[in-house]
This record gives C-alpha cells, structure tokens and sequence, in this order.
C-alpha cells in the first residue's frame, strides 16, 4: 500500500534509514493500512534488519526501539493493506529470503503467485507466510544466484515472470548502498537529495527531504545508490526518467 526506500551514504552508517523510512511511513499512512514493516542493511550485516508489526505504525515503532535495530546505510519499508494472507506479523511486508539476506516489499497483487510458488516448492523452498508477496521474493533469491549477484538484474528477470499489479522494491546484505525497484501498474518515483536518494509509492514518502524527483515509466526497474539513479525497461536499455518538482506543502 505505502512504499518507502532510502539509500545513504556508506562511509557512515547511522539511524538515518530508519527514521527516513519511519517518517515516509507515517506520511503515507493516510492511504490506510493494516501492518508494516522495515528492513535495513550496513556494511558488514551479513544478513538484512527486519521488524514487522500487524497493526498500527506504533507498534512497529515500539518494536524498533525495544529491539534496538543495527545502524545502517539503506532500508526499505512498507505499510500493508492484505489481499493474500490476513493481517499478521507474518504476513506483514517486507519478506526475506535467500537466508535472511535478502527483503523485498511489494504493492499489488502477483496473480500467477499459485504456480511461482509450485515451482519454488518443487525447488524446495520453504515459505513461512500466506502472501503473494513472499512468492515474488523467493523468485527473486532464486533470480539472484542465477543472476550470480546481480540484484537489478535479478528484479529484471523477476519482474518478466509476474503477472498482476507490482510496485517491488528490494536489498540485500550483500549490497547495503543499494536499494533495487521495479513497477507495474502500480506507481514508484525517486527523491534526488544530496549524497542520499529516496524511492516512495508516491512523493509523500520523500517530500519533508527533498522536492527533486522523477517518475519511473510503466515497466521500468530503478537502482538507487547514495550519488546514483540508474533507470532501464525490464529488458535492461538505459532510459531517461521524466524529471519533475514536488510544489505541493509538505
Ligand atoms: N498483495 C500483497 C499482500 O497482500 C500486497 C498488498 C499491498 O499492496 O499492500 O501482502
């Protein structure tokens, strides 16, 4: 339902992610939800941050500060309205796979989740919610070795077997300056501050940061880092984003 990602500068890890990530989420709170959730990664976190919370936005906050989440450099997070799988810890967004190393958080529906998931079971996943969405990451983890490492040409291949309505963004531990995103039906647009970038459902998660943004094209998958945005069509061809500025008060 609400999306937000934040990819920060590297040299310092900080509480910045998540209080960037927990302001977008409090800010798109007005589309309405039933969870949330965040994931951050750092250098030398061998496997992705998460907290996740049925219910209202301060419960996860509660949860984030009696479980002291790590400093990071990057995270993402997600308030949830549920259409598969009901309104649980579990359930809620974002979900991990390929060990603990890897969280996505997904906006839509993934209509073909039923056979993704046959096949991942006769891989021999193991899924531990009811959601499309976990489907949708566990393709993605088996995309990643396939794609020996390569997240946005992981979330390319992925984003080429779902079918439905996406807004997916991903991490992974193994690249914590680095927030991977990919659309479909469903809205994404970036935030271009200084030294630091912002990914949001719509410009409420970035707008008390900055008001420089661009708007993702229908298939299209974004990398965000903290000086780079690199766009391309779910084929991998570079495109040009279309550029624009937030003038609405914050
Ligand atoms: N279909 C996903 C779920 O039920 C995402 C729902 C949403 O857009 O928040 O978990």
């Amino acid at each position: 339902c609400g999306i937000v990602g934040y990819a920060g500068p590297l040299q310092s890890p900080s509480e910045r992610p998540l209080e960037v990530v927990l302001e977008g989420l409090r800010r798109l709170e007005y589309r309405g939800y039933d969870s949330a959730g965040v994931a951050l990664v750092a250098p030398g976190l061998d496997t992705v941050a998460l907290a996740k919370k049925a219910g209202k936005l301060a419960n996860l906050v509660e949860e984030t500060q009696s479980r002291r989440l790590p400093d990071a450099t990057a995270g993402i997070g997600h308030t949830r309205w549920a259409t598969h799988g009901g309104p649980t810890d579990v359930n809620a967004h974002p979900h991990v796979s390929d060990e603990g190393r890897l969280a996505v958080i997904h906006n839509g529906i993934v209509e073909n989740f039923a056979a993704l998931r046959d096949e991942l079971l006769a891989d021999g996943v193991a899924f531990l919610s009811e959601t499309d969405t976990e489907v949708a990451g566990q393709l993605l983890a088996k995309e990643y070795r396939r794609a020996e490492g390569d997240l946005a040409a992981a979330v390319r291949a992925t984003a080429q077997r779902l079918e439905g309505t996406f807004t997916l963004l991903a991490v992974h531990a193994d690249h914590p300056g680095v927030v991977v995103g990919a659309r479909h039906d469903s809205p994404l647009v970036v935030g271009l501050g200084d030294g630091e970038n912002f990914l949001g459902s719509d410009v409420a998660a970035f707008v008390s940061h900055t008001r420089s943004a661009l708007e993702l094209g229908q298939d299209e998958v974004v990398v965000i880092t903290p000086d780079t945005v690199t766009v391309t069509d779910f084929a991998g061809t570079v495109v040009e984003p279309r550029a624009f500025t937030v003038d609405w008060d914050a």
